[in-house]
C-alpha cells in the first residue's frame, strides 16, 4: 500500500513513513493511492464482533508491511485498555431513527483519542525499530493537544510539542494539557488563535533544514495514520445497526474535516452510508462551500464549541483531490488561491462533493436549546460540539438511520453545559483531582523564529 500527496510533487512513501512525516514535502497531505475494499460479507462478518477486532479488520489492509499481525493487533489492544468503556464507542438511541455514537471514554475524554492513543503506540513501536528519536509538533483548539500529551507523555524516544491559542480553550482542556508531569511533553500557549498556531505547525514542515534538524513529525489530523483509526468506529456503529444489509448516515460535529473524512474513507471501503452530513457552529465555511461553491476565510469567531473554531479546514484538501479526480496541480492552484483569501470549487467537483457530503450550521442559541431540549427528552447531557451534531443531524432525519457523532464528554466544556441546564456536569472520578494539579506551560509570540529557537532548546536539554 502506497500513499500519495494531494499536491502530486512529493515522493511515494509506505505506510509507516508517512505516518512518521505528517505533511507532505510538496505542502499537500498523503492519501492512499487506492482505497482497499470491504465485500458485503466481510463487513457481515463485523456483527459481534469486539471493537479491537474490528479494528484489526478495518485498518489492517492500509498498513502494508509496517507491522505483522501480532504486532498491530498488540498495538490495538494496548491502545484501548485505557478507555472507560467495554464497547469503547457505544451508540445510545436519541429518538426512533436518530443514535448517538459516544466516542468521549477515552482518556481525555475527546474522540481524539482513539486516533492518538493507537498512533502513540504506532510511532513507539515503529521507533523502537530503528533506535531513532523524533520531535513532534502539534497545533490544537484543545482536545487533540490534550489527547497527544496523554499518548505521549512519558515516551523515551519522542518529544512532544503542543501550540494552543493561550486563552482559548477550556480550562479542562488546558489542564488537561500543561498537568502532565514528563519532561518530554511541552505546552505552548501561542499569542493567535487556532488558524495561527496551525500555519506555525505547517511553516516548521516547510523549513526543510529545520524539518530535517530535529526529526520533525507532526500528529495533528493531517496525518494520514489518524485519519486511519477514526474509520473504525463507522464500521463498528453502522454494524450494530444492521449495516451492510441497511445503509445508515452519519452527521459529524466538524473542524477540521479530519472525522468526517474518515467516514468518507469508510463509504469508499464499500460501507453502505448513504449521507455525510458536516455539521457546523457559526464557523460554518464548510457549510457555506457545500452551498454555493465558495471558498472564503473571514476570520474565526470564537464559540462555544471551540474545537470547531477554524476557518481553514485541512482536511478538506483530501476530499477536493477526489472531487478534482486526483488532479494534485488543480489542488496546489487552489491552494495557491486560498492564501490569498478563498477560491470558488468548479461546477464537477462540487457535484461531486454533493454526492457524498450534506452540510447544516447550528448558531451559538441553538447550540444551547439543543443541550436543554434532549436532556429534556432524553436524559443525554451533550457536549456543545455535539449539541451542533444533534442539532444538524435532527434536521436531515428521515428513513435511513441517522448516527450522530458525540466527539466530548460533556465536563469538557462545563460553563456551556451549565448554561443550558443549570448544573455543572461532572469529571468521571478518574480525573476528579485535575484541578488540583500544577500547570506547567510557556507563554510564546505567534512568531516562528520563537518557536523554532525554544523547540531547539528543549530538546538539546
Ligand atoms: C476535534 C474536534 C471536533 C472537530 O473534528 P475535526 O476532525 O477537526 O473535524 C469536533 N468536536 C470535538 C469535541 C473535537 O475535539
Amino acid at each position: 500500500m502506497n500513499y500519495i500527496s494531494t499536491r502530486g510533487t512529493a515522493p511515494v512513501l509506505s505506510f509507516g513513513e508517512a505516518m512518521m512525516t505528517g505533511l507532505a514535502r510538496d505542502g499537500g497531505l498523503y492519501v492512499p493511492q487506492s482505497v482497499p475494499q470491504l465485500s458485503f460479507d466481510q463487513i457481515a462478518a463485523f456483527a459481534g464482533l469486539s471493537y479491537e477486532e474490528i479494528a484489526f479488520r478495518v485498518m489492517r489492509p492500509f498498513l502494508g508491511e509496517t507491522f505483522t499481525d501480532d504486532e498491530f493487533r498488540g498495538l490495538i489492544d494496548k491502545a484501548y485498555a485505557g478507555f472507560g468503556h467495554a464497547a469503547r464507542a457505544p451508540l445510545v438511541q436519541l429518538a426512533p431513527n436518530h443514535f448517538l455514537l459516544e466516542l468521549f471514554h477515552g482518556p481525555t475524554l475527546a474522540f481524539k483519542d482513539f486516533a492518538m492513543q493507537l498512533i502513540g503506540q504506532m510511532m513507539q513501536a515503529a521507533l523502537a525499530k530503528t533506535g531513532e528519536r523524533i520531535t513532534i509538533v502539534g497545533a490544537t483548539s484543545g482536545d487533540t493537544g490534550s489527547a497527544a500529551m496523554e499518548a505521549f507523555r512519558g515516551l523515551s524516544n519522542v518529544d512532544l510539542f503542543i501550540m494552543y491559542p493561550h486563552g482559548r480553550v477550556s480550562d479542562v482542556q488546558r489542564r488537561q494539557m500543561t498537568t502532565p508531569v514528563e519532561a518530554n511533553v511541552h505546552a505552548l500557549a501561542v499569542d493567535g488563535d487556532f488558524d495561527d498556531c496551525q500555519a506555525r505547525v505547517k511553516d516548521m514542515f516547510n523549513d526543510f533544514a529545520f524539518r530535517d534538524g530535529v526529526r520533525l513529525a507532526g500528529v495533528n489530523s493531517i496525518n494520514w495514520a489518524r485519519v486511519l483509526a477514526q474509520v473504525v468506529y463507522y464500521f463498528s456503529s453502522a454494524v450494530s445497526l444492521g449495516a451492510p444489509h441497511r445503509a445508515v448516515s452519519f452527521t459529524v460535529p466538524t473542524g477540521n474535516f479530519g472525522d468526517i473524512f474518515a467516514g468518507y474513507i469508510a463509504r469508499k471501503m464499500g460501507l453502505p452510508i448513504e449521507k455525510l452530513v458536516i455539521a457546523t457552529n457559526h464557523n460554518d465555511i464548510l457549510h457555506r462551500v457545500l452551498s454555493s461553491g465558495d471558498y472564503k476565510t473571514d476570520g474565526v469567531k470564537p464559540s462555544i464549541s471551540p474545537s470547531m473554531d477554524i476557518q481553514v479546514s485541512s482536511n478538506f484538501e483530501r476530499a477536493l483531490f477526489d472531487a478534482y479526480g486526483r488532479d494534485g496541480g488543480a489542488i496546489a492552484q487552489l491552494m495557491d488561491e486560498l492564501r490569498s483569501g478563498g477560491f470558488s470549487v468548479s461546477q464537477g467537483a462540487l457535484q461531486s462533493l454533493r454526492e457524498t457530503f450534506a452540510s447544516g450550521r447550528c448558531s451559538e442559541e441553538e447550540t444551547i436549546a439543543t443541550i436543554r431540549a434532549e436532556f429534556a427528552r432524553t436524559g443525554e447531557v451533550l457536549c456543545p460540539h455535539s449539541a451542533v451534531g444533534v442539532k444538524v443531524g435532527n434536521d436531515h432525519l428521515g428513513s435511513t438511520p441517522m448516527i450522530t457523532l458525540a466527539t466530548a464528554h460533556p465536563a469538557k466544556f462545563p460553563d456551556a453545559v451549565e448554561s443550558a441546564m443549570g448544573t455543572r456536569p461532572a469529571l468521571p472520578p478518574r480525573m476528579a483531582d485535575l484541578f488540583d494539579r500544577p500547570e506547567r506551560m510557556t507563554r510564546i509570540a505567534n512568531d516562528l523564529p520563537a518557536i523554532q529557537a525554544l523547540i531547539r532548546e528543549r530538546i538539546a536539554q
